[in-house]
């Protein structure tokens, strides 16, 4: 697993580990109970989930629960391929759980990302995704509405924000230092044409109106570091990186 990285953001006695990959990242809550999972990578990053959790001291009978921003196979995949071997529970918002069971499904396919197949960067970036599992159009079909994700471990506050999918969810973790961002707000992306704060254009989002509004929502949180979905971990008043991806193109 030689792109895997893993960095560590420690409150009190709970850890927020943003492990990050070249296509994707997700987030492993930490604390003496155990672990919660925050999205998973794609179907084929489920061997490097069980990879982060030993780099961080922990393995999969420590999962406490899976909790989903959103219902795209980058993020959920892993998460759903863990479950054929794995007992957990696995929660999103209301909103997004029917998505989660793949009663329908919300994402770019072939035809909304062949006007795009024309940059190079593009190209590779499908093939390395289609060997990653990108075509797996499995779901969980057990996927619960969120009961209490306090009482999981590192008790992970969700904060709507639809918008990317319609019940996509962000989450504060570290009493609320830690904002996990899911693909509301990225810093980068492997086709993106600029690195840095943004959102995603329309191609990869729902309802691009809908997601600028929750992002800009996000500005009035006391976060100071922002995990996103793709692209590095930011350092930083999240209001400022709101201002920022408001404020910069998408493609
Ligand atoms: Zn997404």
């Amino acid at each position: 697993m030689p792109d895997l990285k893993i960095t560590t953001i420690t409150h009190n006695d709970a850890r927020t580990h943003f492990v990050s990959t070249a296509t994707v990242n997700w987030v492993i809550l930490q604390d003496q109970t155990g672990v919660t999972l925050i999205d998973g990578g794609y179907p084929g990053h489920a061997d490097a989930v069980l990879e982060a959790l030993s780099r961080i001291g922990s393995a999969s009978q420590e999962i406490r629960g899976a909790l989903l921003t959103h219902a795209h196979v980058d993020h959920l995949g892993g998460i759903a391929r863990l479950r054929r071997d794995y007992s957990f529970d696995v929660f999103a918002d209301p909103a997004e759980v029917t998505h989660a069971r793949r009663d329908y499904l919300e994402q770019a396919d072939a035809s909304t990302i062949a006007p795009l197949a024309y940059r190079p960067a593009v190209v590779g970036w499908l093939g390395r995704i289609v060997r990653l599992g990108a075509l797996d159009k499995d779901g969980i079909p057990d996927t619960q509405a969120f009961l209490d994700p306090s009482t999981l471990p590192g008790s992970p506050v969700p904060v709507p924000t639809p918008g990317h999918t319609r019940g996509h969810s962000a989450f504060l973790s570290g009493d609320g230092e830690v904002l996990i961002s899911g693909d509301s707000m990225i810093s980068g992306h492997p086709i993106a044409k600029q690195s840095g704060p943004q959102c995603l254009g329309h191609t990869f989002t729902h309802d691009v109106a809908t997601n600028e509004a929750s992002v800009a929502a996000l500005a009035d949180l006391d976060s100071v570091v922002v995990m996103p979905g793709h692209g590095p971990m930011l350092c930083g008043a999240v209001g400022t990186f709101v201002e920022q991806a408001l404020t910069r193109p998408t493609d």
